[in-house]
């Protein structure tokens, strides 16, 4: 397995790689849900790559870009065991060089929800990918569905800026507790951890009301709303039902919508979803 930190030598290495090349965007501290895209990318393709970078355009001022966990030497063992042929690990000056003047902004969909919390982090995510799309060339591109609107966003730029791969969502990796796995929940102290079940809890509510017949979507929006305030230690930031495609809240389900929602638990910002149809 390669490691490579520059642009310039991974575009090299990219030019000996057998087709179909997969690859899998991540910002390190790899964990069960980034293993899954791993295994699908290895399973697809003939060759993968990964790259490990922590975009420090994604994050707000205030966000967690300094504290945001890091283990490259684990992160590398992992990789070397699941196959992965290149492992592409830039530093910031290296994506991001001190003249550097361009962004991708992906407009109406990135400012709904996320974007409407975080002002600029998808400016940063796409950007970032359209980078990386450039350098690795990759056939496909793994994605995971926890990072629901990062998909949509990352599609809505492919479209429209015609770019020539395509993008692979895989299902969220939960613990058996259901929470979805994250890099994140490593903030949670014991407590937190508990707590942080109720974001799921209110997914699986809304799916059975969902199932049960209930197409209400500002009920459902309300059962979540009252069942995350009965946890102390949660703070909502959002709760959604939208449209899976345009991420406009919803009135009535008529097609497909995304359930979603951001919650503080503590300090630690959580998101997750799940889609009903
Ligand atoms: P990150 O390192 O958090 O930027 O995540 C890299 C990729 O892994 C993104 O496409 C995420 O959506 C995906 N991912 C993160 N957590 C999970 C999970 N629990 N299940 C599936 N995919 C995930």
């Amino acid at each position: 397995m390669e490691v490579i930190e520059k642009i310039n030598e991974i575009k090299m290495f990219r030019l000996k790689l057998t087709e179909p090349v997969g690859f899998v965007p991540t910002m390190g501290y790899l964990h069960q849900g980034h293993l899954s895209l791993i295994r699908r990318s290895r399973a697809e393709n003939l060759s993968v790559v990964i790259s490990i970078f922590v975009n420090p355009t994604q994050f707000g001022s205030g966000e967690d870009f300094d504290s945001y966990p890091r283990d490259t030497e684990c992160d590398l063992a992992l990789l070397e065991k699941e196959g992965a042929d290149v492992v592409f690990m830039p530093s910031a000056r290296e994506i991001y060089p001190p003249q550097f003047d361009s962004w991708v902004v992906v407009d109406k969909l990135a400012q709904r929800l996320e974007g409407a919390n975080r002002p600029g982090h998808f400016r940063g995510v796409a950007t970032v990918c359209a980078k990386l799309f450039n350098i690795v060339k990759p056939t496909r591109a793994y994605f995971g569905q926890k990072d629901a609107q990062q998909v949509a966003v990352i599609k809505k730029m492919i479209s429209d800026l015609n770019m020539n791969l395509k993008i692979i969502t895989l299902p969220t990796v939960r613990e058996s507790d259901g929470l979805a796995i994250s890099s994140r929940n490593s903030y949670l102290n014991h407590k937190e951890r508990q707590a942080a079940t109720i974001l799921y809890r209110a997914l699986t509510l809304t799916q059975k009301l969902w199932s049960e017949g209930e197409r209400d979507a500002r009920r459902l929006r309300q059962e979540m709303t009252s069942l995350l305030k009965k946890e102390p230690l949660a703070k909502i930031d959002y709760v959604s039902i939208a449209d899976r495609e345009t991420l406009s809240e919803l009135a009535q389900i008529i097609s497909p919508a995304l359930a979603s929602l951001a919650v503080k638990i503590g300090s630690t910002r959580l998101i997750d979803n799940i889609v009903l149809r």
